[in-house]
């Protein structure tokens, strides 16, 4: 879908990741991480269901996500008839091929039910996902139970404290990037979300605001001077979402079905009209495609630089060649001499597209 993650970094990252497999396995981009964080049931599931743009993970009013899922998306040449085969394999199943993303859910609730029980408890060591797929980019999102301060089951005294110390654990990692979700119907200046993002990223350099919930606000009341970062300012800015309800969920409602009707209560509501950049599901894999593509710029100068010394030390190789220009050497200099050009063209390319985006 359109609106899902990577949908105009993925032509990038695949040429360039094309480039540098040439120059050997250590040369490749890594795309950082990204994990969401927020109160028990503020939507954080829904939001990673919705960047991925297929249904598989647990979600409910309940706690669902009781242990961290480290969801590897890995990106798939298509089949040669154009069709897509998607299919998720879970790390605790080796070799087990998943292709209904239903059967993902339940392995999900099934393994959650194996380490941390059936009653609510919580458990610190994570499922490992991956999900195979031509319409995802190479990069890995994490999926965190919620912060909870009432221990309800099986739950220990300390829950609040273990479940805030697992949540750092992962987002205090300078490659992370934070989602923090706070639901529209809570006292948004009292976001649980945005205080632990805080802890984890004083400057907010990687915390993108997120703010769940807004078809149930209060009547009469609206997000604006959030999202506009009146009420608590957020460097990278917030994002609006209307995810599906838990009636939605129950009648199997499709994310394609949500994101028509995300859009038209959008559409529909005056308040958010001049505020279209920040709402909708759509802005926010636009956000975080953004965000990927300013740190892949980072990361060109030292791929760059590494094409050029392989250029000069195969460049010397060839002279030492003499008159063979067919050798493997002079091979070698023509194909790293191509790979700086395309690299050079790439730079410029994400410049253009960067100039664009401040434009808008
Ligand atoms: P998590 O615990 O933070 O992962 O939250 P979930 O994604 O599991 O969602 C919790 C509940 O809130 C579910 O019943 C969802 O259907 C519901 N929900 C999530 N986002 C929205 C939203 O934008 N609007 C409405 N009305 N309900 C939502
Ligand atoms: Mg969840």
């Amino acid at each position: 879908t359109a609106a899902s993650l990577g949908h105009s970094v993925i032509p990038i990252v695949n040429k360039l990741q094309d480039i540098f497999a040439q120059l050997g396995s250590q040369s490749t981009i890594e795309l950082p991480q990204v994990a969401v964080v927020g109160s028990q049931s503020s939507g954080k599931s829904s939001v990673l269901e919705a960047l991925v743009g297929r249904d598989f993970l647990p979600r409910g009013s309940d706690i669902c996500t009781r242990r961290p899922l480290v969801l590897q998306l890995l990106q798939t040449k298509r089949n040669p008839d154009g069709t897509d085969e998607e299919w998720g394999e879970f790390l605790h199943l080796p070799g087990k091929r998943f292709y209904d993303f239903n059967q993902i859910r339940w392995e999900i609730q099934a393994e959650t039910e194996r380490e941390a029980g059936g009653n609510k408890g919580v458990s610190d060591k994570q499922i490992r996902l991956k999900i195979f797929s031509p319409n995802v980019l190479d990069i890995t999102l994490v999926d965190l139970p919620g912060i909870t301060k009432v221990p309800v089951g099986d739950q220990p005294s300390d829950i609040e404290a273990r479940i805030r110390t697992m949540i750092m654990s992962y987002i205090k990692l300078p490659s992370c990037l934070i989602l923090a979700v706070t639901p529209a119907n809570s006292d948004l200046a009292n976001s649980d979300a945005l205080q632990i993002a805080g802890n984890a990223d004083p400057d907010g350099y990687r915390t993108i605001g997120v703010i769940t919930k807004l078809d149930i606000m209060d009547r009469g009341t609206d997000a604006r001077n959030f999202l506009l970062g009146k009420v608590i300012p957020l460097r990278l800015g917030y994002v609006g979402i209307v995810n599906r309800n838990q009636e939605d969920i129950m009648m199997n409602r499709s994310i394609k079905d949500a994101l028509v009707a995300e859009e038209k209560f959008f559409r529909s509501r005056p308040v958010y009209s001049d505020l279209a950049d920040r709402c909708g599901v759509p802005q926010l894999a636009k956000k975080l495609n953004q965000i990927l593509v300013q740190h892949i710029k980072k990361l060109l100068p030292g791929l760059k630089s590494r094409i050029s010394a392989g250029l000069v030390s195969v460049a010397k190789e060839h002279a030492s060649y003499g008159e063979i220009t067919e050798s493997k050497a002079g091979m070698g200099a023509l194909l790293l001499n191509i790979l700086s050009k395309y690299c050079e063209a790439f730079s410029s390319m994400i410049e253009g597209k960067n100039e664009e985006m401040s434009t808008t």
